[in-house]
């Protein structure tokens, strides 16, 4: 096969300039009739994989999935790109199934969808002549060690046995070597080539954060990403309604889903989700298995996952279409807590505690997390990643020897028998009812710990705990006990180091957040993400079957007008540009015009020209610098579009503090009609033009 030819295709079908690592590698092997194991992560591309094959092998591709809710979504996707394919499932009425028996006599259809269920449907109608490559997604669920086992896919080792000479190709994210090796035995394919790509994905940032405030943060989180969809997952079935019922409360597009509720609510909630009319869910990790949404911006963890393999699968639905996306992590010790009495009631009890352990590892890192992360799957990384909050914010140690001698010391007067918090309290010299039942107050170490925070001290604890100089009694409750190490830092002076406690401010987004939302809303991509909704619901299809988010964008950069240029954006191949390339240009010409009619007037009334760009969400800084006028004059433009009652937000332009301080000069000067009164009183510490805003909110309040 020329290269050339498996480009062209990329590009006439599914819009593609180049492969993705491995996938050309794929292709080829499955072209020499080899039978082959692909380990992608999710969102790696693993689809083009058996689609572009069977694209250009003479006969039919049966792909086995597990999911009958994605066949359709994914058999709907190909025939928006030209591919002729259809699904076959047991809810199908008789005359459909037959017209897919006659396609499949007549060598009409490219690829035929099936869960593993339903093949003895189509048993008679399949031979060696009439086939061409076997794919089966999600493999794993073959084998009983991974964690999606499906009884149903256990029978499959039949298919080698019988079509001995047609390639299979076995697709999971599963990286586990155990399971690896099972796909292959069951399937009877052990020679099978294996193409293990990397885990790593770049794009996704990595964030872990204290458990504290978590509603606060996650509303801050939310409003930085206006218009974003993304998904908040939680513990139990109850937080996921309370949480998207406060959420609803603030005004944000929140959405519960469990598997508690019932199937068509589900569908409904996943169908809005995807079609970009629902922005959040609060999900159990029920959610997301059977969702293919490719532009989720975020993912929150507002309770710590059991471990690794989970969390890297909740967070990896983030970012699908390649573009940065966000995740972050809520780490509090109740969560580990509560974890690990789960873990010790399992069956495989060892197991299960060794994972958390390596989740709480992750949690608590204080060097790179995506090289731990990706160290736990096998992959060595020798750089930093620079896209974690420990490389973006590297911890600073200082001489914790001292703090650690009076930690340590209130373990040992505890006697090994206290949690954590109770010796947090008796360090800070706490006056409850615990402590001074038990007379903790008569110990030595009571109230010596008085000038570090409660969360400090159990931040420092945590890190003592990772240390090795002490550690958790999990079956005697959870009480805190020194171990053999403790004795260097107590009696032979070892020096301890600890990380301080990043001091998160929590970011201020409330300011600018409404300028940046009126941004999104006014911009092409936003225009041309309207224009897909559109086209999806006259269609009936998911939005991002027309165009992902990438696409969008790069029209968005590069603003096509012609059908060449169209079909040089990449994720647009030959039916797209014929289907909905003429819609697509009209509104980008359209977006260009209106610009442009608007620079030419910019001459005119000067002062409404600033209004328009200020509802473009543009900040008083980039007005200025696009009119070439100076910031003073802008700020008078505001003001009296303030007066006119155009919807301004002055308060982002003046501190608090001077507002305050305005208010009340206003008062001690007798409310002067002049501004230099103002600016004297304040011996000139505060801008006319600053006076002037804080005068006007004045006014308007009153
Ligand atoms: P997986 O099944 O491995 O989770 P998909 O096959 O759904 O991943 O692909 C994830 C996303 O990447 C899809 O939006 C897909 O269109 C896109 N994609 C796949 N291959 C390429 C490529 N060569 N260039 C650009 N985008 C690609
Ligand atoms: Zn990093």
């Amino acid at each position: 096969m020329e290269k050339q030819q498996l480009l062209n295709t990329l590009k006439e079908y599914f819009g593609y300039d180049s492969f993705r690592p491995l996938q050309e590698k794929i292709i080829r092997s499955i072209f020499d009739g080899k039978d082959n194991l692909v380990i992608m992560p999710t969102g790696g591309g693993k689809s083009i994989c058996y689609q572009l094959p069977a694209i250009l092998l003479p006969k039919l591709t049966i792909v086995i999935s597990p999911l009958i809710a994605l066949m359709k979504d994914q058999v709907d996707g190909l025939k928006a790109n030209g591919i002729e394919a259809e699904f076959l499932n047991s809810s199908q009425d008789a005359a459909d199934q037959e017209s897919i028996f006659q396609k499949i006599d007549k060598n009409e259809l490219k690829l035929l969808y099936i869960a593993p269920e339903s093949l003895q449907i189509l048993d008679r109608f399949l031979t060696e002549e009439n086939i061409s490559l076997i794919a089966i997604d999600e493999a794993h669920c073959i084998s009983s060690w991974g964690h999606d086992f499906r009884p149903a896919y256990t029978q499959l080792g039949y298919l080698k046995k019988r079509f001995s000479n047609i390639p299979i190709v076995a697709l999971t994210a599963t990286a586990d070597k155990a399971t690896r090796h099972d796909i292959c035995q069951q399937l009877n394919i052990p020679e099978a080539k294996k193409h293990i790509s990397s885990f790593d994905r770049k794009n996704l940032s990595l964030e872990v954060r204290q458990g504290i405030k978590r509603f606060e943060q996650i509303i801050k989180f939310i409003k930085n990403r206006p218009d974003e969809s993304g998904i908040i997952y939680c513990l139990s079935r109850k937080n996921t309604e309370e949480l998207a019922e406060k959420l609803q409360q603030k005004g944000l597009d929140a959405k519960a889903y469990h598997a508690g509720l019932k199937h068509e609510e589900r569908e409904s909630i996943q169908d809005d989700f995807i079609n970009d009319k629902t922005e959040i869910i609060c999900a159990t990790v029920a959610f997301g298995m059977g969702i293919d949404k490719s532009n989720i911006r975020w993912v929150v963890h507002y309770n710590m996952p059991k471990n690794l393999e989970g969390y890297y699968q909740e967070i990896g639905r983030a970012g699908r279409d390649g573009l940065p996306s966000d995740t972050l992590l809520f780490h509090s010790y109740a969560d580990v807590v509560q974890l690990q009495r789960f873990a010790e009631n399992t069956k495989n009890k060892d197991i299960q505690v060794a994972k958390l352990d390596r989740m709480k590892q992750y949690a608590e890192a204080l060097t790179c997390r995506r090289k731990i992360l990706l160290s736990y799957f096998g992959e060595i990384k020798q750089e930093d990643c620079g896209n974690c909050d420990i490389c973006k914010n590297p911890p600073q140690f200082f001489d914790g020897t001292v703090a650690a001698q009076k930690a340590l010391s209130c373990i040992y007067r505890l006697k090994g028998k206290e949690p954590l918090t109770t010796v947090v309290d008796v360090l800070r010299g706490s006056q409850n009812e615990q402590t001074l039942s038990k007379n903790y107050n008569r110990l030595k170490t009571y109230g010596i710990g008085q000038d570090i925070s409660w969360n400090n001290w159990q931040q420092y604890i945590l890190q003592l705990i990772n240390l090795g100089y002490a550690e958790i009694a999990f079956h005697q409750g959870n009480a805190l006990k020194l171990t053999k190490h403790a004795k260097d830092v107590l009696f032979e002076g070892k020096k301890v180091h600890l990380a301080k406690v990043p001091d998160r401010k929590l970011q201020t987004a409330a300011a600018n957040n409404t300028s940046e939302k009126i941004a999104a809303e006014n911009s092409l991509f936003e225009k041309l993400r309207q224009l897909r909704l559109a086209i999806a619901r006259e269609e009936e299809i998911p939005a991002y079957l027309i165009f992902n988010d990438a696409t969008l964008k790069e029209m968005e950069r590069s603003r096509p007008m012609t059908d060449d240029d169209f079909m040089l954006i990449n994720g647009v191949g030959r039916k797209k540009m014929e289907e909905y390339g003429y819609r697509f240009i009209k509104e980008i010409i359209a977006f260009s015009k209106q610009k442009r009619t608007r620079k030419k007037q910019k001459k005119g009334k000067t002062y409404k020209i600033t209004g328009e760009l200020y509802a473009e969400g543009k900040t008083l800084e980039e007005i200025a610098k696009e009119r070439e006028l100076s910031e003073i004059t802008i700020m008078s433009h505001l003001l009296k579009l303030y007066d006119e009652g155009q919807n301004i937000d002055l308060k982002q332009f003046i501190g608090k503090v001077d507002l305050e301080a305005v208010k009340k000069a206003k008062k001690e000067l007798g409310d002067p009609d002049k501004l230099k009164p103002y600016f004297e009183h304040f011996e000139e510490a505060i801008p006319y033009n600053d006076i002037k805003i804080a005068l006007k909110i004045i006014e308007n309040e009153d």
